[in-house]
């Protein structure tokens, strides 16, 4: 299993929230992650070296942008 992100979905962009849905702050995937897998840049990054699928981050993504699978 793996985690990917829909970045159709995902509303970070060019290093910024593009959604008032989120909360303005898109504070979703990264503080949801226990080990530190995911990291804003300019678009979502996930290192799935480090990810441990665990699904928090599926759950806590308002966009359903993330699946695991
Ligand atoms: S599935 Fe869990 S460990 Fe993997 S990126 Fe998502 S929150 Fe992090
Ligand atoms: S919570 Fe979802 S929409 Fe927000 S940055 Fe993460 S993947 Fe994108």
């Amino acid at each position: 299993m793996s985690i990917t992100i829909n970045y159709e979905k995902c509303c970070w962009k060019d290093g910024k929230c593009t959604s008032c849905s989120c909360g303005g702050a898109c504070v979703g995937c990264a503080e949801a992650c226990p080990v530190g897998a995911i990291t804003r840049k300019e678009l979502v990054e996930i290192d799935n070296s480090k990810c441990v699928n665990c699904g928090a981050c599926v759950n806590a993504c308002k966009h359903d942008a993330l699946s695991l699978a």
